[in-house]
């Protein structure tokens, strides 16, 4: 599953103030002799000490999630189903094939959540007897005629109705995320919304709508045979084979599964979609999307032959399975979920053709892609050992990048993800593998994922890439069609490398933590280095970590590298570097997952930025020099070199910078014709966009041809800068007007947003008709964004009634289901917050929120507001 993370400061800015009051709490050893009959204070002290370990050591064994115990072994599952839409009910008949897994047994227990159970039974040599059963809504325990051994396979029907929206914990904020099957417009009220049947099964979420044992270490083969409407299509895991009209204007399709899959992976979508058909090597593969963007997906996933190619290369090992759709679907409630064949994907990747070419979906699409293998093929025992699928999947992203972008990108999206854990760590350190946690949703997080990701390039570094790949190949090929813990991993590696890795994997997987190093250099014999290694965590807590370790040396043109193991909280390196280095590097490529502390001057950085081959060592050192040393830096040839760099983020920040440092206009004029340059034709649009935007603060009018003329280039991104360069000159009042006619429908935010901002500025009254239909045409991140806008527009342009604006606001506030976007609705109110019941509104809408994180940001914007009230 691909979850979208959203950091602290992606809501509007606000730091870590949330978790400053959290402590941490240690117990602390206790240390004596408690035999000793002690009548005195410290004696009972000691005792209630005792009670209290104790205590801690018997929740300890009740937070202990083992991996689901099998008593049973399901085979295989066929399942009739059909829809109501009315009552968003599922009408099933399901029949699973099973055998005790080693034990005699007389009862069968299965999860089946929310459902009406009308008739079980079992079939048994040829005989049909029906069963009697308990249910407790969550659990369905069938109790069968006689004890059934090993040997034994068994058949049992089940027909029952299955109401997804039916149970969940009231009031809890997950309940959205846990009905596993989901309608979506099914009375079809909202016109601008398909009709859309999905499922999204992890983690136990797949027996809301069939019964099956829903665990990750049990794996069946299946035969779907699912009815809809014959104006929809139907898609499901393994391959469709065969299609029935039925008399009622349905239509059943038979899908069938004939590999072993775990029921988390089982999947439905049913609705109107267009199918974009592609392949490789044979295997077919599909994108469905709405049928408006079918254009958009030919781009969007213009890249899943060369991945599916590409990882199979990669691990000596085809694609798994007979094929692979991938289908976008509206409301989704995670990123992406990488159902067995099936991959389904959240709206933001219905792009139209001109969106997709500024795509930057690749990450994701690899990330699921890469699950076939690590997740499907092979699965985690528990959700303990999740990382097992997602620290596989998140490394995918920086594989993928790596191959097709180069090293540089890969390595960027790389130190993203280490900021991300890290802005984790400040709040919660845990083990990555954990057996000790409340609920399973709590294991997706960044330690799972970010964490897992990083750890991965670690051992692949540690390793080399050829027993590392390889020792995946082997763990993929011993544990095909099975589930796996931590262990399998280790053994299959240590058995390919030759090498012991249970340190490694101790104090990376199964500890918490992270190194703080402090490296410090003395230079005083230039051709001996002497360089001084700190682990500075709180060793208490943390383990001091065995790193080994890469010195980058440059040396009379040359680059070397040299290897190093530390293994001690306090250590030092002779180099032995020799004579005629110019530049000695710590972890050049930030491969150690590390906070590090380095104090580096002006001129190390500058050495760095004009040797590194690393352009994120580049990137770090031109950061650096553009801020801490901004005064001191030789402008014009660092800059001059930054805008001609073969890595775009390199460019993006030079440009970015150039005109917030104190260079004379005669240095810039310098540069001047480069950034031209560079904002018509830069291969990167991000980078275009970035020129557009220098070149506004350098000089805008006389640019304004420029502009006008880029507001047509095909993307969107180099579109939006130019508009919005071009309406922040002053004049051209009628070409203003005449864009803002032409531009007036275009339903991406990039060029929305400035027409709003033009809205707002000239304070147009007028407008206010298209901020309200544009407020009710974006979604997701597009209407984040665009909120502010809208707030500004109704709160700043005089004669714009406030009453519907305060309305749509508060609606959105309330009611949207995206937690991120009320939180910009519910900010955007206080533009208003001195109008008659605005202030009462954002209370009320504040008591009601139930997302814990949301209403402790709404707290601190409201709190001045009731400070003397
Ligand atoms: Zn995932």
């Amino acid at each position: 599953m691909q979850f979208i993370f959203r950091s602290s400061a992606y809501f509007l800015g606000i730091c870590l103030f949330l978790f400053a009051c959290k402590t941490v709490s240690t117990t602390s050893e206790t240390v004596g002799n408690n035999r000793e009959v002690a009548v005195d204070t410290s004696g009972l002290a000691l005792s209630s000490n005792r009670k209290e370990l104790i205590r801690d050591k018997e929740a300890k064994i009740r937070e202990y999630r083992p991996s689901r115990e099998r008593d049973f072994d399901l085979l295989h599952t066929e399942l009739k189903v059909r829809f109501d839409y009315s009552s968003q009910s599922v009408i099933g008949e399901a029949v699973l094939t099973l055998k005790p897994l080693i034990y005699p047994q007389d009862e069968l227990v299965l999860d089946a959540k929310d459902f009406d159970v009308h008739r079980t039974s079992l079939h048994l040599e040829g005989k049909s007897i029906p069963l009697s059963y308990k249910y407790d809504q969550e659990k369905l325990t069938l109790f069968l005629p006689e004890k059934v051994e090993r040997h034994d396979t068994l058949k049992v029907n089940i027909d029952y109705t299955a109401f997804p929206e039916r149970g969940g914990k009231a009031g809890s904020v997950a309940i959205t995320d846990t009905k596993g099957l989901y309608f979506i417009n099914p009375d079809g009220a909202d016109k601008d919304k398909p009709v859309q049947i999905w499922t999204q099964g992890e983690t136990e979420h797949n027996s809301k709508w069939y019964p099956t044992i829903d665990s990750p270490n049990e794996r069946q083969t299946n035969d779907f045979y699912l009815t809809v409407p014959d104006q929809y299509i139907s898609l499901s895991n393994g391959t469709k084979v065969s299609s029935k009209n039925n008399a009622d204007g349905t239509r059943t399709d038979h899908w069938q599964m004939s590999l072993p899959h775990a029921p988390y992976l089982s999947a439905m979508v049913v609705g109107e979609f267009a199918a974009v058909e592609d392949s490789i090597d044979g295997l077919v593969l599909r994108y469905f999307v709405e049928p408006k963007y079918e254009r958009g997906a030919e781009k969007v996933f213009e890249n899943t032959p060369e991945m599916v190619r590409f990882f199979s290369a990669l691990l000596d090992m085809p694609f798994p399975w007979p094929k692979y759709d991938q289908v976008v679907v509206r409301d989704f409630v995670s990123g992406a979920m990488e159902n067995t064949t099936l991959s389904i994907f959240m709206e933001e990747l219905n792009l139209n053709e001109r969106e997709a070419l500024d795509s930057e979906w690749d990450y994701i699409i690899a990330h699921e892609l890469f699950h076939q293998w690590f997740g499907n093929y092979v699965t985690t025992e528990s959700w303990a050992n999740l990382a097992l699928n997602e620290a596989f999947a998140d490394y995918s992203e920086y594989l993928w990048l790596e191959h097709h972008k180069g090293r540089d990108e890969a390595d960027m999206h790389h130190f993203n993800a280490i900021e991300q854990y890290m802005d984790e760590a400040e709040e919660k350190q845990v083990d990555m593998i954990r057996y000790y946690h409340e609920d399973s949703e709590d294991m997706f997080d960044n330690h799972t994922y970010a964490k897992g990701g990083r750890v991965l390039h670690m051992l692949r570094k540690l390793l080399g890439d050829e027993a590392f790949f390889e020792g995946l190949h082997t763990y993929l090929k011993e544990n095909a069609f099975s589930s796996v813990e931590v262990h399998h991993l280790r053994l299959a590696l240590e058995k390919v490398s030759g090498k012991d890795l249970n340190w490694f994997f101790n104090q990376w997987m199964l500890s918490s933590g992270h190194p703080q190093l402090k490296v410090s250099w003395d230079y005083s014999q230039p051709d001996n280095i002497l360089l001084t290694l700190e682990q500075l965590q709180d060793v208490s807590r943390f383990p001091v970590f065995k790193i080994p370790f890469t010195i980058s040396v440059y040396k009379e043109g040359q680059r070397f590298e040299q290897s190093y193991t530390m293994d001690q909280a306090f250590q030092q390196f002779a180099l032995e570097n020799g004579p005629g280095t110019n530049l000695v590097l710590f972890d050049e490529y930030s491969e150690i997952l590390t906070k590090r502390e380095e104090a580096r001057g002006a001129q190390l950085m500058e050495k760095q930025f004009d040797w590194s081959e690393s352009g994120l060592a580049r990137v770090e050192a031109l950061d650096s020099l553009t801020s801490n040393f901004s005064e001191t830096i030789d402008f014009l040839p660092t800059m001059g070199r930054a805008l001609e760099d073969s890595f775009y983020v390199v460019r993006e920040l030079a440009l970015h910078r150039l005109n917030r440092l104190n260079a004379s206009e005669e240095q810039i004029r310098q540069l001047e014709a480069r950034v031209l340059e560079m904002a018509e034709k830069d291969v990167n649009s991000t980078v275009r966009s970035a020129a557009i935007e220098a070149l506004a603060g350098i000089g805008g009018a006389k640019y304004a041809p420029l502009f006008y003329r880029l507001i047509n280039a095909p993307s969107y991104q180099v579109s939006g800068a130019a508009l919005t360069a071009y309406l922040d000159i002053e004049g051209n009042d009628s070409d203003k007007k005449e864009l803002f006619e032409r531009l007036k429908s275009e339903d991406n935010i990039r060029i929305i947003a400035p027409l709003a901002d033009y809205l707002t500025i000239e304070k147009i009254a007028e407008g206010r008709a298209w901020m309200q239909e544009k407020l009710g045409l974006l979604k997701g991140e597009s209407l984040y964004y665009f909120l502010g806008y809208y707030g500004d527009f109704f709160a700043s342009v005089e004669g714009v009634p406030t009453a519907e604006a305060i309305s749509s606001l508060g609606g959105i506030a309330s009611d949207h289901r995206l937690n991120y976007v009320r939180l910009a609705a519910f900010q955007s109110l206080f533009g208003f917050i001195d109008d008659p019941g605005v202030l009462e509104l954002v209370k009320s809408i504040q008591s009601e929120e139930k997302d814990e994180m949301i209403r402790e940001y709404q707290d601190y914007y409201l709190s001045p507001y009731l400070e003397g009230r």
